[in-house]
């Protein structure tokens, strides 16, 4: 387990590494992810959030003698959805092992986990890194039970102990070491977030510690060996994941400038102070006297369970993003950001379905949408105008009714509570494009008339003096003469 042996990961073979101060950084994950059972995986307790504590664990979590494990269903289901949505091979018998460490929170003086032969082995997350597409491989995902938790601040000189979360069943997720930069890094939680969220194996809430990310970090000179890795933890957001691992970079980098060695460690991330600090030297795998849990039998999964989640499982956002490429003509970045979460997903497909323009409402949704959600932090579920209201917008400004800033306008009356009529708010704001070219042709005479000098300037090849008539036009037409329709008079009429 130790002596990781690098293969180049083809998928990026083509794929440069970007080189802070001339050196390439190195990242593998491993990311917790809380799976979304009612109960414990090896007991019948709750496994909700928030409640007091130790009113949520039951002799089994509190390693009472003469209790023992049963392995909870719910729990293997959603490491098999979760193999199958990556591509992973399903091991058809897998087994729990005891990780033995001893520590206030975990009174059994021992984890259960998986070690040699964990249940999800494989597979592969593709994600696009601005235009770029990548591919991580990842090594395996095993299951596990978390600990209970060690409460320092509520007791003066005292340490208190919830054994609430004992026993909450994890699906620990490990990646080769395949990322070579932080944004990558952030890239590619993100889009594992996406896929644990969207299958529904696990709600995500990183606050509340459903998705806890460490990042092993190491850099190395292009082409060298890889480096000795520090895995950074206490990654609690996507906005820390980077500044934790830009530090860490920046550190390890000046200690080997300065001839000094890195040392194997595991380290945390303060957010205060931006900075990341050895918290213990890191315990290799000999020392946690892993060997199979003679309490628990191995875990069986027969090919015909494995058909039947992968019958039972929703459309994935990658199958869907190629759907959406196939059948609405979009490109693949579009496609992939239009996919990131389920909600943004079916929002789209109504709006463009409902218009006919799948183009357009993919740009007004990654657009004008995207931008107010953003700025009034609201997520896509309580948007204010409705895919069907963005449709009916929409087919306005396919039909030439109102112009793409008029429909800005109409955008935010209904983003504001004004009405979620678009035909009424058009009328009631007047906005409808002038579609009269009689109407027009006598406000372009006008304006032809008054301003002789920018004719002439046209006329001898200043190109943009035909922008100086537009304004006047457009003035004149109070906003509404079609920009195109304008410019189309203009040009006939100035030969
Ligand atoms: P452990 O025994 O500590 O679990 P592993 O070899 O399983 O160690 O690796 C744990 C994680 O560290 C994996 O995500 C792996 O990709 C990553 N990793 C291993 N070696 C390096 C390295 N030199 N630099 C960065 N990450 C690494
Ligand atoms: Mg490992």
């Amino acid at each position: 387990m130790n002596a990781f042996v690098e293969t180049t990961n083809p998928a990026r073979a083509t794929i440069k590494s970007p080189l802070v101060m001339g050196y390439e950084v190195v990242i593998g994950f491993e990311t917790h992810a809380q799976l979304s059972t009612q109960s414990k995986i090896f007991s019948r307790a709750p496994t909700a959030f928030g409640a007091e504590p130790n009113t949520q664990a039951c002799p089994v979590d509190l390693a009472l003698p003469g209790t023992l494990p049963v392995m909870n269903k719910g729990a293997v289901e959603r490491a098999i959805q979760f193999g199958l949505a990556i591509g992973a091979h399903i091991a058809p018998k897998s087994i729990f092992a005891r990780k033995n460490y001893f520590y206030p929170d975990l009174p059994k003086g021992y984890q259960i986990s998986q070690f040699e032969i964990p249940v999800v082995q494989g597979g592969e997350i593709e994600f696009f890194l601005g235009e770029q597409k990548m591919s991580v491989r990842l090594e395996r995902a095993h299951l596990e039970e978390d600990a209970g938790k060690s409460l320092h601040e509520d007791f003066i000189g005292q340490t208190g102990i919830d054994l609430n979360r004992a026993g909450t069943p994890l699906l620990e997720i490990v990646t080769m070491p395949d990322m070579r930069s932080s944004a990558e890094a952030v890239a590619y939680a993100k889009e594992l977030h996406k896929i644990v969220t969207w299958i529904g194996i696990c709600d995500g809430n990183m606050q509340e510690g459903s998705f806890r990310c460490d990042a092993n970090v190491s850099v190395r000179k292009p082409g060298g060996p890889l480096g000795t890795r520090r895995e950074v933890k206490n990654l609690n957001s996507f906005k820390f994941m980077q500044q934790a691992i830009d530090y860490e970079v920046r550190w390890q980098i000046e200690q080997i400038e300065d001839g000094i060695a890195i040392q194997q460690a595991t380290v945390l991330f303060n957010p205060d102070t931006g900075e990341t600090r050895a918290m213990r030297t890191k315990e290799d795998a000999a020392d946690y006297r892993y060997f199979p849990d003679p309490d628990l039998p191995p875990l069986v999964i027969a090919d015909e369970w494995v058909q039947r989640v992968r019958a039972e499982m929703t459309e994935l956002p990658r199958v869907m993003a190629q759907r959406f490429v196939n059948d609405y003509a979009l490109s693949e970045v579009d496609a992939t950001a239009l996919t990131q979460s389920r909600e943004m997903a079916a929002y789209f497909e109504a709006a463009a379905k409902a218009c006919g323009q799948p183009k357009l409402a993919s740009n007004w949704i990654m657009g004008e949408v995207s931008r107010r959600l953003n700025a009034d932090e609201l997520s896509i579920a309580a948007c204010p105008v409705s895919a069907l209201t963005l449709a009916a917008l929409i087919g306005r400004i396919a039909d030439a009714t109102i112009s793409n800033n008029a429909a800005k306008q109409v955008f935010d009356a209904i983003w504001n509570g004004e009405g979620t009529e678009v035909d009424a708010l058009i009328e009631a704001k007047g906005l409808k494009q002038m579609n009269d070219t009689g109407e027009l042709e006598a406000i372009v005479d006008t304006v032809l008339a008054a301003n002789p000098k920018n004719v002439e300037e046209y006329r001898a090849g200043n190109g943009k003096a035909l922008n100086a008539l537009v304004g006047q036009i457009m003035k004149g037409s109070k906003g509404k003469a079609n920009p195109q329709q304008v410019n189309d008079l203009l040009k006939a009429k100035l030969g």
